[in-house]
């Protein structure tokens, strides 16, 4: 066993369950990719078992804190076994549910979504790929899914000195899938949609959003970042006559307006427009047009705390535009998934953009990803979609 040894005062993080140790923190010791290391304080003390990652900045990644534990299959078995029993008592409304959600799941580097009986998995860390194969076995075994599906081409996979990876890693077929979601239908494709396929920490925030619809009566929508309409699904089954879907993503457009048809509705009280955000929401202002309710859910503008202030402007503007664009007494659901923007943080913004745009409005709710997305007490930089839902005053 290959042993790394921590500065003086850089155990603090793991004393307190923290999962991981940067480059800058270790003494001495090295191991290859993905091995299974001791890691221990510069005084000798073990304080946890872990994976090895050489060119990472994220070093090391811990699998238990446990010294009597072994990181073998039967690990990883109680792992999964326990991520899947939060799960089932969570009574997801849907069959598309996230399984393992990485670190937060004492998985660090995994990412496990079910689409029906579909596995879509992400294995992002070295030391989830050196365990590919007993993980991929033991996740069918424990799901009882009929399919594994690798979707490991993530950025980040890249830091970790890892290649993109995809493919069936068990049965075959179609990669395309559906999924009830709140009793609406979805479909995805696991090899082509985004990241697994489908953004499915937004659930309960769809269903949320349905409702408020339903309660204002809102009737005209723009759903901004629309990605495959799950957000217009859910205007439409509140009850709204008009929405638009607004992505720079053709694909997820055409598959957006087949969702509407798919459920039932006419597809006259859905359009698509194919465009960046920013320059459709100053287009639309200029035509002088409002709306009762608007989405604003963009991608990560902030990968990192280092890129805050350059979102941080870009969330402002198009806050600032969205808050122009509502009716009096609208509704906005304006989200960040930028880890490097906190709840605080996103807030001023939102707070800065209202002054500009000389609107105030009243904070109805504080929204987060689904809690099959968990976030742990332990790694607070888990937590990463925040967002607010705001009534017009
Ligand atoms: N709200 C969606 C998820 C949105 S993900 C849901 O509930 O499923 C973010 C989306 O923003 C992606 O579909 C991506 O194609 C789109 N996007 C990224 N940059 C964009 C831009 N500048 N203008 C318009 N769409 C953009």
């Amino acid at each position: 066993m290959k042993i790394i040894t921590l500065r003086d005062g850089k155990e603090r993080s793991l004393l307190r369950r923290h999962p991981w140790v940067f480059q800058g923190s270790i003494a001495n010791g090295k191991a290859d990719a993905g091995e299974t290391v001791r890691v221990q304080a510069s005084d000798g003390r073990f304080l946890a078992w872990a994976a090895y990652s050489p060119s990472s900045m994220i070093r090391v990644r811990a699998w238990s804190f446990d010294e009597a534990e072994r990181i073998d299959a039967a690990f990883f078995e109680r792992r999964i076994a326990a991520a899947l029993a939060l799960r089932a008592r969570l009574a997801v409304a849907s069959d598309g549910v996230r399984l393992i959600h990485g670190e937060a799941d004492g998985l660090p580097g995994l990412i496990v979504d079910r689409y029906g009986d579909t596995l879509s998995v992400q294995f992002l860390s070295a030391g989830t790929e050196r365990w590919k194969k007993t993980l991929t076995e033991l996740l069918v075994k424990l799901t009882g899914a009929s399919r594994l599906y690798e979707r490991s081409d993530s950025g980040v996979r890249g830091l970790e000195g890892l290649e993109p990876a995809t493919g069936w890693l068990h049965g075959d077929g179609d990669t395309a899938v559906s999924i009830h979601e709140h009793g609406w239908q979805l479909t995805l494709d696991v090899a082509q949609g985004h990241k697994t396929g489908y953004y499915l920490d937004q659930r309960d925030n769809r269903k949320r959003f349905a409702d408020w619809v339903r309660q204002f009566g809102s009737q005209s929508v723009l759903n901004c970042y629309s990605y495959t309409g799950g957000f217009s699904v859910a205007a439409l089954a509140g009850g709204a006559q008009e929405v638009i879907s607004v992505d720079s993503s053709a694909a997820a457009l055409q598959r957006a307006s087949a969702h509407v048809t798919l459920n039932g509705f006419d597809a006259a009280r859905h359009q698509a427009i194919d465009a960046d955000v920013n320059g459709t929401l100053r287009q639309l202002l200029k035509d002088g047009r409002r709306f009762d309710a608007i989405v604003l859910d963009p991608p990560k503008f902030a990968p990192t705390a280092a890129h805050a202030d350059r979102a941080s402007r870009a969330y402002k503007d198009i806050n600032r535009l969205a808050l122009k664009l509502l009716s009096p007494g609208g509704l906005l659901l304006t989200f960040s998934c930028s880890g490097g923007i906190g709840a605080e943080l996103f807030h001023k913004i939102v707070a800065g953009a209202g002054m500009d745009a000389e609107v105030n409005g009243y904070l109805i709710a504080r929204l987060e990803a689904a809690p099959d997305h968990p976030t742990t007490i332990a790694f607070p930089e888990g937590e990463y979609l925040k967002g607010l839902a705001i009534v017009q005053c």
